[in-house]
């Protein structure tokens, strides 16, 4: 049955391929978003499908529409980008919540919430569960993004004990692949970017501290699987391949897979920035039937090869 889904920050990364994943599914899409870290090129491919709708509109402005489903994605992911303009992302994750919120009170909408792993901070909890409440710094240079996130999470709670809005929320952790922007500045991009050009490949700090990395394709589907899951699943539920790799494991493993000259060097560890990341997901699998399946090693190659043909070198 087609549905009418918006998806705002439909022009990332992670929303446009969400945007092409639910308009293969036949369904009805309208893309918002303001363009901050989103492109025309990720989504122009999608532009002569008639079931595909985009709005230039920044959510922290109210904005009214009649949708089934929303998927709530506007917000910059990459420290780099959410830290350029830290009230601006609290604005856009609290405002946005409330503006996102507001539609589905008015039109009986579905809302899933793209949380974060950032949710746990710095965790003492190895791997982190769903149940565990996080180490978060609330005055640091990630709060915008962390707190912004954490009160997201607190809205979609509070509309659905306070007015029965049927909200969802996953906790998304660090997921890569094509369409992450040349200038992000996520640690999977950077690196392969750095190796394709021979360029140093910059370790913060000893490179010891760790992240699971996810292949876009598998986030997607759990996306998706969480929004048709049935209406007493509400999360919050962890999506992101359990596999963990120090830094210093990915930088070696992308100068492997790109045969490249480039060499490692160590930069300062920025402030607060998590020592350890890891998903339980044995809360996605019971409930959702959700495992990712696409391995480091393979996820990385095709992301390598976007990038060879997106900085055109051979
Ligand atoms: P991204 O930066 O590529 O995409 C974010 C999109 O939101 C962009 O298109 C941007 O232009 C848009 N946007 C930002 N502020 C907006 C505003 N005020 N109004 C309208 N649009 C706005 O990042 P992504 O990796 O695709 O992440 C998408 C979502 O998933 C984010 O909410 C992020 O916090 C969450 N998430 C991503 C990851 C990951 O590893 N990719 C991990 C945890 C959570
Ligand atoms: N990182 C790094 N070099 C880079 C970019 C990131 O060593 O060029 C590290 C960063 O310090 C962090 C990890 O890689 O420990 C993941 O960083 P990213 O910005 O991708 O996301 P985070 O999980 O910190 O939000």
């Amino acid at each position: 049955m087609t549905k009418h889904i918006l998806i705002t920050g439909g022009a990332g990364f992670l929303g446009s391929h969400l945007c092409e994943r639910l308009l293969n599914e036949g369904h009805e899409i309208v893309c918002l978003d303001n363009f901050y870290t989103g492109t025309m090129e990720n989504i122009s491919h999608l532009s002569t499908n008639s079931h595909f709708e985009l709005i230039r509109h920044d959510i922290v402005d109210p904005v009214y529409m009649d949708v089934e489903e929303i998927y709530n994605l506007a917000c910059p992911a990459s420290p780099v980008h959410y830290q350029f303009n830290p009230i601006k992302t609290i604005k856009t994750n609290v405002m946005g919540a409330i503006n996102v919120l507001g539609i589905a009170k008015r039109t009986k909408a579905k809302v899933l919430q793209a949380s974060t792993s950032e949710i746990y901070g710095d965790p003492e909890v190895h791997p982190q569960k769903e149940s565990y409440w996080g180490r978060v710094n609330p005055i640091g240079i990630r709060s915008c993004y962390d707190e912004g996130k954490r009160a997201a999470e607190c809205l979609m709670m509070d509309y659905r004990r306070q007015n029965n809005v049927n909200t969802k929320i996953v906790r998304i952790f660090n997921t890569y692949g094509p369409r992450m922007a040349v200038n992000d500045g996520r640690v999977v991009s950077n690196f392969i970017i750095q190796a394709l050009r021979g360029k140093d490949i910059t370790v913060y700090g000893d490179g010891s501290h760790t992240r699971s990395f996810c292949y876009v394709d598998d986030l997607i589907d759990g996306l998706v699987r969480m929004m048709n899951s049935p209406d007493d699943f509400y999360g919050p539920v962890n999506l992101g391949n359990p596999g963990e790799f120090t830094i210093l494991e990915l930088a070696k493993l992308i100068i492997r897979l790109t045969n490249s000259p480039a060499k490692i060097i160590h930069q300062s560890l920025p402030a607060d920035d998590p020592t350890q990341r890891k998903p339980d997901i044995s809360l996605a699998e019971k409930k959702l039937g959700w495992i990712p399946k696409i391995e480091l090693e393979k996820g990385l190659t095709d992301t390598i090869k976007y990038f060879r043909n997106t900085l055109k070198i051979s």
